[in-house]
């Protein structure tokens, strides 16, 4: 694998505002391309292919695993597995850009042991549980049963993040964006 770019992982469970953060970052003006995941669910209303995942099937998602083309792949929800493919990597990077990535919990520190040396892991605070539950409960797209394994693996996961390189706690939106963008831009100055 060539190495000449950097990673930014940010992890937060599911509702603690992390894709609003990363898409932020991307538009910030610090060379940052999104690595767009592959992952095996179907497409939620207005999701693209390539540019939201890449929607695959169970057995191609399995054939790439077998030909070690992740870099880390995961069953994120059972039945359900995302990875980060080695060549949308060596895609971003060969365009001279750094690496940006929203992955679950568990994914970003995958993506941490893997590249430790030049990888930045961030994991974004939800102010409370409860603050969490009500965040996941006003997103329409998931059913009642689908929120509550949510919010079962967000209690989970708010307990790994002492293992991430920074916290950013997420109650104000603009004060956790400009500090996820400084933290970020010193990360790659260096
Ligand atoms: P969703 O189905 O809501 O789009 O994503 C479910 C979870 O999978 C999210 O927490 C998301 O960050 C995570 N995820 C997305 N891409 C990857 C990946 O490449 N690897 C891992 N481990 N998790 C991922």
């Amino acid at each position: 694998m060539t190495n000449r770019g950097k990673l930014i992982v940010v992890s937060a469970p599911s509702g603690a505002g992390k894709t609003t953060i990363v898409r932020y970052l991307l538009g910030a003006g610090l060379n940052l391309e999104f690595s767009v995941s592959a992952c095996s669910r179907a497409p939620r209303p207005g999701e693209k292919n390539g540019k939201d995942y890449y929607f695959i099937s169970k057995d191609e998602f399995r054939e790439k695993i077998d030909n070690k083309e992740f870099l880390e792949w995961e069953e994120v929800y059972p039945g359900s597995y995302y990875g980060t493919l080695l060549s949308e990597l060596e895609k971003i990077w060969n365009s001279g850009k750094h690496v940006i990535f929203d992955v679950d919990v568990v994914g970003g520190l995958k993506l941490k042991e893997k590249l430790p040396e030049r990888c930045l892991s961030i994991f974004i605070m939800p102010p409370s549980v409860e603050e969490l539950e009500k965040r996941l409960m006003n997103r329409s797209t998931e059913k009642d049963t689908e929120i509550e394994k949510r919010i079962g693996k967000a209690v989970k996961e708010l307990g790994y993040s002492p293992k991430f390189d920074a916290i950013i706690v997420n109650t104000d939106l603009e004060k956790a964006k400009s500090e996820a963008k400084s933290l970020v831009r010193s990360y790659l100055a260096n």
